[in-house]
């Protein structure tokens, strides 16, 4: 469960921060092309941006290795989550996932009258894929999946997974978020993009918001079969969402492999001296896949966001296992040196 400060979220989201390390973004983006392809492509914004749109997802077909009707965009991949759930949960059922995950898609098929089966992440902080299947009944309509999982930053092992998906999605589709799964350490797990040539029923959302930079352009997608992207299309319009000069940043970007490599060597390189900082602190944070960390704090979740968002660094907190943690996304080390300094000043 998250805890909220005591003012408006957003205003504290925005307000006057000088680190703002509470909605994981990408600390280097856009990219130099990205800005270039939104300056060249902003005065044709007066045309719908159909063909645009299809020229992209080829592109992202060509990266998948699926075919192009496989792919269905949003302005980020937050549309896409809440239109699954909309759409899957119109007549009720209920919804499998880890407790703690990602809520976005859990709380709109609540909000649509889902019930939500939430199965504790095991020890190591790994889904528990058997108790998960075991809560699978007659009346599931989704699994959701957050690999790596946000907020504990945590994989679950590629291939157990996978055997999961295959065997699962036979049942009920398998939804799989991969939003960080290209900041996850080398072999430590894998996309299920695959199982879509083997005819799966798994849903495999992406996004352009974190290692290339654009939460604020934008862009996201998910990789489906066809026959369940278009039970989507039925009542929404996917795709539809995409501002024109978005579709050019994220063509740009999808190009930028130098762009997307040097922000993974620098989370990596900023995320190890975080964990040197916290391990001289004594704070015991899980290792993390992603670029934020999660670690238990010692005050209560209110009263430490006060006291960080008065020292100008704004992170989340969550109140997991009955107690309080911080959850801080990976800055520049500027910002981490800030972040570090007020966690002292407060302890
Ligand atoms: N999925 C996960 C796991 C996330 O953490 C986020 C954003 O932080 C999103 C999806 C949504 O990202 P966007 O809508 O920017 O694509």
């Amino acid at each position: 469960r998250e805890i909220l400060p005591a003012r408006p979220p957003f205003s504290s989201m925005v307000a006057e921060l000088k680190a703002k390390l509470n909605a994981n973004e990408n600390p280097y983006g856009p990219s130099y092309s990205a800005q270039q392809a939104v300056i060249h492509s902003v005065g044709r914004g007066n045309r719908y941006a159909w063909k645009e749109l299809f020229d992209l997802i080829n592109k992202i077909a060509g990266k998948e290795g699926i075919p192009a009707n496989h792919i269905m965009m949003g302005p980020g991949s937050s549309d896409l989550l809440e239109k699954v759930a909309m759409v899957c949960f119109q007549k009720g059922g209920n919804i499998v996932s880890a407790d703690p995950t990602y809520m976005s898609l859990v709380n709109v098929a609540k909000a649509v009258g889902a019930g939500w089966k939430a199965i504790p992440c095991k020890s190591d902080w790994s889904h528990d894929l058997s108790a998960m299947e075991a809560a699978i009944d007659a009346n599931t309509r989704l699994v959701y999946i957050c690999n790596p999982n946000n907020p504990t930053g945590a994989v679950t092992s590629g291939k157990e997974l996978y055997d999961f998906c295959s065997r699962v999605s036979e049942k009920v589709p398998v939804f799989i978020d991969e939003a960080y799964m290209e900041l996850a350490d080398a072999g430590a797990t894998e996309s299920m993009v695959t199982l879509l040539a083997k005819n799966k029923n798994v849903i495999i959302a992406r996004t352009f918001s974190k290692v290339m930079g654009l939460a604020g352009i934008r862009v996201g997608y998910i990789a489906a079969l066809p026959s369940f992207l278009e039970s989507i299309d039925q009542i929404t319009r996917g795709g539809m969402g995409i501002a024109y000069t978005s579709i050019f940043a994220a063509s740009a970007s999808l190009d930028d492999g130098a762009f997307q490599s040097m922000t993974i060597e620098r989370n990596l390189a900023t995320k190890n001296w975080l964990y040197a900082e916290l391990d001289k602190l004594g704070y015991q944070y899980i290792n993390s896949h992603t670029n934020f960390v999660l670690f238990p704090i010692r005050k209560p979740g209110k009263t430490f966001l006060e006291l960080m968002t008065a020292g100008g660094v704004g992170v989340r907190a969550f109140e997991i296992k009955n107690k309080p943690w911080c959850r801080v996304s990976i800055g520049t080390m500027e910002e981490m040196q800030l972040f570090v300094n007020t966690l002292k000043s407060i302890s």
